[in-house]
């Protein structure tokens, strides 16, 4: 079974995936880490993001790939293991830029599909359920109010010793929304056939309990 899960930032569709993949078995496959990668390639190189000729030339050097360590999904930039370096907000805004470049999502797709081919897998992301699997047995296009992905998203960085501003990270959560919404290549959009599942009001268990359900129909 290959189970697809989409949607906007701070849904929690990492958190859930990685539960119901400990729960059905399946291999979970987080494709905004090898956005991540290749947008932190990008800005090491010195790259300027927002130029997306440079990007589009630049990108096809990220050697991205993925090794799982004890189970756990890891990425690598040629031998070097980054996992560690690839939730930084300023990796993941710019990863939102580079995403909408059709040359890096050329450079992902075969990593992604190479990965679906094998089956047992559980992918998130913005397309996985309409452009890398379509052919999944399962879409789920997971979303919550931007209200509580914020509070969700400030917690989370507290937890790390930060001091995020509540409104500044709600409005950068809307910002990459618009973007992953609005780009004209594989933008983020729930499946025709994808379940929408609400988790503004649910807690993690619930919405692991109702993912592993609609699995269990299928
Ligand atoms: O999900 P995450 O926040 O790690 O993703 C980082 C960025 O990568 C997103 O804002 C989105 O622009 C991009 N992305 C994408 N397609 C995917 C996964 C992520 O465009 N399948």
């Amino acid at each position: 079974m290959n189970v697809a899960i989409d949607g906007p930032a701070g849904a929690g569709k990492s958190t859930i995936a990685k539960l119901c993949a400990k729960k059905m078995n399946l291999i979970y496959v987080d494709t905004g880490a090898m956005y991540r990668a290749v947008a932190l390639y990008l800005l090491e190189s010195g790259v300027n993001v927002e130029n997306s000729q440079i990007v589009a030339e630049k990108c096809k050097g990220a050697m991205v790939d993925i090794r799982y360590v004890d189970g756990v999904q890891n990425v690598f930039l040629g031998d070097e293991n980054v996992t560690g370096r690839l939730r930084e907000e300023a990796v993941g805004n710019a990863a939102s830029v580079t995403s909408s470049v059709p040359d890096v999502r050329a450079h992902l797709f075969s990593l992604q599909r190479g990965l679906a081919e094998r089956g047992g897998i559980i992918m998130d992301g913005r397309d996985i359920g309409t452009v890398v699997m379509p052919d999944a047995d399962v879409k789920i296009f997971l979303t919550a109010s931007s209200e509580v992905r914020a509070r969700r998203r400030v917690k989370e960085l507290e937890e790390k010793g930060e001091h995020p501003d509540f409104d500044t990270v709600k409005k950068e959560i809307e910002e990459r929304d618009h973007r992953d919404m609005t780009r004209e290549i594989s933008p983020l959009k729930q499946a025709e056939d994808a379940i929408l599942v609400d988790t503004s009001d649910m807690t993690i268990d619930q919405v692991v309990d109702k993912i592993c359900s609609i699995c269990g129909e299928k």
